[in-house]
């Protein structure tokens, strides 16, 4: 093993993957086209499809699997993954490259046509371009680029496309890696080519805790409020303990991971919905609402930590205002509810895979590799926590802050670049 390919093995690589430009940017368009939505998960299998026969022509082994029973999964919309598999000459590790399939709503404001995959000064235009369909491409022009270069590799050369990484991964790599699909003993190193852009290195996330805190009250006539008691007024009092106490403390815990942007160094709490009192009306309904005491009021906390942070003492903060207030203020009661928790994940610096990418970044783009750490979470963490892979990046070409937004665009050098950087990681783990 080499940690440093050749010059003539750069030279040839290089030329492989500028030979397939072309291919490169319309393989990037055909996966824009296919619409998979999520929710609720439209065309998965039509893209697993496509995957396989484009992957089974180049020599790859091919599985779909659909992730039965995960959440999302009906017989309206299965959730459908691909895994393609291609063995070199002889043993060896195995590299493998995630990416999700799925493309979040289109949302308003598009100047494009959001599944045209328009090419325009070398930027492609689509739900997905960057989050993470060319990602994905450029993945598969590396592996193919890098296997016409060095086709007596060794080890070997894993690309999937998993569902629903939207909507947790369920139905996508959290059910793959419960099937063994990630264990350490068939895969060693892991790329994620979400859009962190192509000089950085995404090491992992921070923690998620979302909780739902509903106030008591009692219902009574609007107009004898004295009556009852009021859950709206109550939510109001956890709203200002929030804002004196939780925030000041939130932004005064700082961590030693490098989390961009810089403002995602603190912990973060985001106060998702507030729903209390009178439903809203349904639409068409032109009359006055009804006068009412509201008896129930609900907030959904979306609270994001540090690895630094205890999620025990995480949730004892949130616990502590409202038993503070239970202690102190006349009838007020509350209940807690968890939704979803995910603990932070951050691979060491010094891990095979990331001194493998950080020396090809800094070989294709002549500086050095930025190490950082996403603000929220995606599907590492079901390749750390249920396969048991700690050896895993997320690594691609595209701007984070175009993800989701209306005229997402990926550049078609980003893409040609990061496939540059991991086919050398190819070159350099498996030979
Ligand atoms: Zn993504």
């Amino acid at each position: 093993m080499s940690a440093n390919p050749s010059s003539r093995l750069l030279a040839e690589i290089n030329a492989q993957i500028a030979g397939r430009r072309a291919d490169l940017i319309a393989l990037t368009q055909d996966l824009i086209r296919i619409p998979t939505l999520n929710p609720p998960g439209r065309c998965y299998r039509e893209i697993c499809d496509y995957l396989a026969d484009r992957l089974s022509a180049q020599g790859f082994v091919v599985a779909l699997v659909r992730a039965e029973g995960a959440p999302g999964d009906s017989e309206a919309h299965p959730r459908w993954n691909m895994v393609a598999r291609r063995a070199g000459s002889g043993p060896g590790e195995c590299v493998h490259f995630n990416s999700h399939h799925d493309v979040v709503e289109v949302g308003h404001g598009w100047t494009r046509d959001p599944f045209g995959g328009e090419l325009h000064e070398g930027r492609i235009y689509g739900r997905g371009a960057c989050d993470m369909k060319g990602g994905l491409a450029a993945s598969i022009i590396a592996a193919e680029s890098f296997i016409a270069a060095c086709p007596d590799y060794r080890g070997a050369i894993e690309i999937s496309a998993t569902a629903d990484e939207e909507s947790g991964g369920y139905g996508g790599v959290a059910y793959l890696a419960e099937q063994g699909w990630f264990d350490p003993d068939r895969v060693q190193h892991v790329i994620i080519p979400e859009p962190l852009h192509k000089d950085r290195i995404c090491l992992g996330h921070r923690g998620v805790w979302w909780a739902e805190v509903e106030t008591k009250g009692r219902i009574a006539h609007g107009s004898m409020p004295f009556l009852g008691d009021s859950a709206i007024r109550h939510m109001g009092a956890v709203l200002e303990e929030i804002e004196r106490k939780l925030y000041p403390l939130l932004a005064q815990k700082r961590t030693a991971m490098p989390v961009v942007p810089e403002g995602a160094r603190a912990s973060t709490l985001n106060i998702n919905s507030i729903h209390g009192g009178e439903p809203e009306p349904e639409p068409g309904y032109t009359g006055l609402p009804a006068p009412c005491v509201a008896d129930r009021c609900r907030i959904i906390l979306d609270r994001r930590f540090l690895i630094e942070e205890d999620l025990t003492e995480v949730k004892a903060e949130v616990t502590g205002l409202l038993d503070g207030l239970r202690a102190s203020r006349p009838g007020f009661d509350y209940a807690i509810r968890d939704l979803f928790e995910v603990k932070p994940t951050q691979t060491a610096p010094d891990a095979p895979i990331v001194r493998s990418t950080a020396a090809a970044i800094e070989r294709v783009l002549g500086r050095v590799a930025e190490h950082v750490v996403s603000p929220g979470t995606y599907d590492q963490k079901h390749i750390d926590r249920i396969g048991r892979m700690k050896n895993c990046i997320a690594y691609g070409p595209g701007l984070l802050h175009l993800a989701h937004q209306p005229d997402e665009w990926v550049g078609v050098q980003d893409m040609e670049d990061s496939a540059l950087v991991m086919a050398l990681v190819l070159a350099d783990l498996l030979r």
